[in-house]
């Protein structure tokens, strides 16, 4: 017999946390979270659709772990401490082996960060999966996607496009690329979300946000907010081996430039002090400077000194 929603919940969604700040977690009518001392409270939710945000037939445990991944990562583009998560997940039928395996690719990425599962929804329909985060940042080091000035320059870490190149691979069917080429299927499948550097960056930084829609898309969206443009210099523009090796340089390019899901950081650094201040970042993770903020409302992109017309921008759900 399938499981009931309350035996679904209390099997697999009902592990205790550790955490001393959680007054009451899944069991109750709601949670009840005690927020430290001086500190403001930050909220963010993110949903995943199958189909449209996944491929049908993911492993359930990569689902697990990206629609928590997803919301660790605007965490970070915050500077913001995750510390607690709402699940509402929506299921075709009860499936037990299907959600302990969800629940187990959750509570892993959940461990590493110690973040508790402290509430949430079960109901039955389409595979929809909404996680809410909540967290918590010191008043006046919030990391906003507004604060970029001109002069500034540009970063991102880790390696764009690696996740869309994932993506392709996938799409394609073709097991033997898929084996070939694993570590870009796996960066899709299993992204890190950088709240170690979003913490280090509160401190430093004038200006962040995460590259979920593609990174030319996103800085455009910190242009806006910041009230400028910028120039990308494409010489320098991080193309991992494993995405050349995959897919050629022009197009791995395009993936870098384009493409989404990679949750990793864009951000600004003043110019003064900036490069020691990127040797301590690269503790974390590998930090790439990839242009300059500019006055104007412009982006350019940059080529052997000479401009070149940048690819249309990042990915747009009503477009
Ligand atoms: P309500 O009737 O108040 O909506 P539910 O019966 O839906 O409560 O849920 C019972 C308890 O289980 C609540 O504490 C709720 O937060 C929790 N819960 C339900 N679904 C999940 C889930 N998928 N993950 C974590 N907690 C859940
Ligand atoms: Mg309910």
């Amino acid at each position: 017999m399938p499981l009931g929603e309350f035996e679904l919940i209390s099997r697999f969604f009902s592990r205790p946390s550790a955490r001393d700040d959680v007054l009451l977690g899944v069991g109750d009518d709601a949670a009840v979270l005690r927020v430290p001392e001086g500190m403001a409270l930050v909220a963010a939710t993110d949903t995943l659709v199958e189909g449209r945000h996944f491929l049908p037939g993911t492993e359930p445990e990569s689902i697990g772990h990206q629609a928590l991944a997803v919301n660790l990562s605007d965490m970070a583009a915050m500077g913001a401490v995750p510390a607690w998560v709402l699940l509402s997940l929506s299921i075709p039928q009860s499936d037990e082996e299907w959600v302990r395996r969800f629940a187990s690719g959750l509570y892993a990425l959940a461990g590493r960060f110690d973040v508790a599962l402290v509430g949430g929804d079960t109901v039955r329909g389409p595979l929809v999966v909404t996680v809410e985060v909540l967290g918590f940042v010191e008043p006046g080091k919030v990391l906003r996607r507004g604060g970029a000035r001109p002069g500034d320059l540009l970063y991102v870490s880790g390696s764009p496009g690696e996740a869309a190149a994932g993506l392709e691979l996938l799409k394609a069917a073709s097991p033997a690329l898929q084996a070939a080429h694993g570590a870009l299927v796996r960066k899709l499948l299993y992204a890190e979300p950088r709240v170690a550097l979003g913490r280090e960056l509160r401190t430093c930084a004038t200006s962040a946000m995460d590259v979920s829609d593609g990174l030319l898309g996103d800085l455009a969206k910190l242009c806006a907010a910041s009230e400028c443009g910028a120039r990308i210099d494409l010489d320098g523009l991080p193309v991992s081996a494993a995405l050349e090796a995959a897919f050629g340089r022009d197009r791995a390019e395009r993936f870098v430039l384009q493409g989404g899901d990679d949750y990793e950081l864009l951000f600004t650094l003043p110019p003064d002090g900036a490069e020691m201040i990127v040797r301590a970042l690269a503790a974390h993770c590998p930090i790439h400077p990839i242009g300059v903020i500019e006055t104007g409302r412009r982006l350019r992109g940059l080529r052997g000194g000479a401009e070149v017309t940048l690819p249309g921008d990042g990915f747009d759900h009503f477009a």
